[in-house]
């Protein structure tokens, strides 16, 4: 448990004594506000959280929406602060990333709560529901990711539940991985206020972000939340520099309309035609229960998408190239995937770089903290969008 960052005091009933309402009323008796009503004391020990959207006014010994921040006496605490329900070391493919160190493995670290409701949640067993829990402090998660680096463990991955309500530990915890020449990676829903989202950032290098529709009414009714803030949060991840891809899950009658995909992906290009899009298929879970997405509905999705983005994926779908990069240039396979084992055939290293793979792949965790070799398409010589070293094995010779 940690005091939380991003909260202030409810100032609707300040207590006695109290300035503006800072600190308002903490162990005092009963007050009274401006109408001279009186006042319970739990009501006058409210902490506003400020963290995400949904801007809970919390009263004392109750928690969040996310079940997680919690008021305890006026402050507001991260109760799942260093406390993990999952840690695996994961293919980075499996976040998914795909333009990010290919091939590579990442320490996936993962814990309670969620600041969404969405019924369709595929991992509801953790992020509405009560799990068991190992300790784990950042200096500790930071030991254990090192230690993988002879399985090419390049960082950490805040995933599986929502790490933007893990907020305390994933800052210190990047902050720590950092340092330690690790990289960061979150895999997220984006709802997170601006100021929050901002002091994080610096500390990461990917993101993939569930863009759950592209329709206000499908987060209001589905998900218990807002669109804006989601799409802010990703055209801040690219405006600062990280490698973000984006994952749709395509829900039949609820958000895969061609005006929806057309929408979604206008938006998406104009941050950059280059920004991968995983397009998953959605199989009934938690409360919903309509039937799987068809895969008619998913290829006519990356039919649309191709038109305007570089990348498109489908995910959840186990067919021939649905998970291959192909080169924008010459439709050359540059790295093809078979479940979460990349290979990348198809791609060499730029020249001026060569000199730095044999370093680079023996010791992908060190690596992590140089200047990554860049790659270009082993047939046309296109610089290839790859952030990092690719692990998978790469074309070595055949230069023209
Ligand atoms: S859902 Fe959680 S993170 Fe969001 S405002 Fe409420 S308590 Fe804060």
């Amino acid at each position: 448990m940690k005091v939380a960052l991003y909260q202030e005091p409810e100032t609707d009933h300040p207590g006695p004594g109290s300035a503006a309402g800072r600190g308002a009323g903490r162990g005092a008796g009963r007050g009274a506000d401006a109408s001279g009503t009186s006042v319970p004391p739990a009501a006058r020990r409210r902490v506003h959280c400020l963290l995400c959207p949904q801007g809970c006014r919390i009263k004392d010994g109750a928690p969040g929406i996310c079940r997680v921040r919690v008021n305890h006496g006026g402050t507001l605490y991260a109760s799942s602060y260093a406390r993990c329900t999952s840690v695996a070391l994961d293919p980075i493919e499996k976040k998914p990333l795909y333009h990010f160190y290919p091939g590579a493995t990442v320490f996936s670290l993962g814990s309670l709560g969620c600041n969404l409701g969405c019924g369709f949640c595929q991992n509801w067993t953790i992020s509405q529901a009560d799990a068991a829990t190992v300790a784990l402090e950042p200096a500790e998660a930071v030991r254990a990711a090192l230690a993988e680096a002879p399985r090419h463990c390049v960082g950490i991955a805040y995933t599986y539940s929502e790490p933007l309500v893990w907020y305390e530990y994933v800052l210190d915890t990047a902050r720590a991985a950092r340092d330690a020449g690790l990289v960061n990676v979150l895999v997220t829903n984006g709802y997170i206020n601006e100021g929050p989202l901002l002091e994080l950032l610096p500390h990461i290098d990917a993101l993939n972000v569930d863009v759950k529709a592209f329709t206000a009414g499908f987060y209001r009714k589905n998900c218990l939340g807002r669109l804006a803030p989601v799409l802010r949060t990703v055209e801040l991840a690219v405006k600062q520099g990280c490698l973000v891809e984006v994952t749709n899950l395509l829900i039949p009658g609820e958000n895969d309309s061609p005006e929806e995909v057309n929408a979604l992906v206008g938006w998406l290009s104009g941050l950059g035609r280059g920004i991968p899009l995983h397009f998953s298929r959605y199989f009934p879970n938690h409360r919903f229960t309509i039937p799987a997405t068809p895969h008619a509905t998913l290829l006519r999705a990356r039919e649309q998408a191709r038109e305007k983005l570089d990348y498109v994926y489908l995910g959840n779908v186990w067919a021939d190239g649905a998970a291959d990069t192909r080169c924008p240039s010459c439709g050359n396979t540059l790295i093809t995937r078979a479940g979460f084992v990349a290979r990348a055939g198809g791609l060499r290293l730029a020249r001026a770089a060569e000199a730095a793979l044999e370093a680079t792949v023996e010791q992908a965790a060190e690596a992590a903290a140089r200047d990554a070799p860049r790659y270009e398409c082993a047939a046309c010589g296109a610089e290839a969008a790859v952030r990092g070293t690719v692990v998978a094995p790469v074309r070595r010779s055949g230069r023209g």
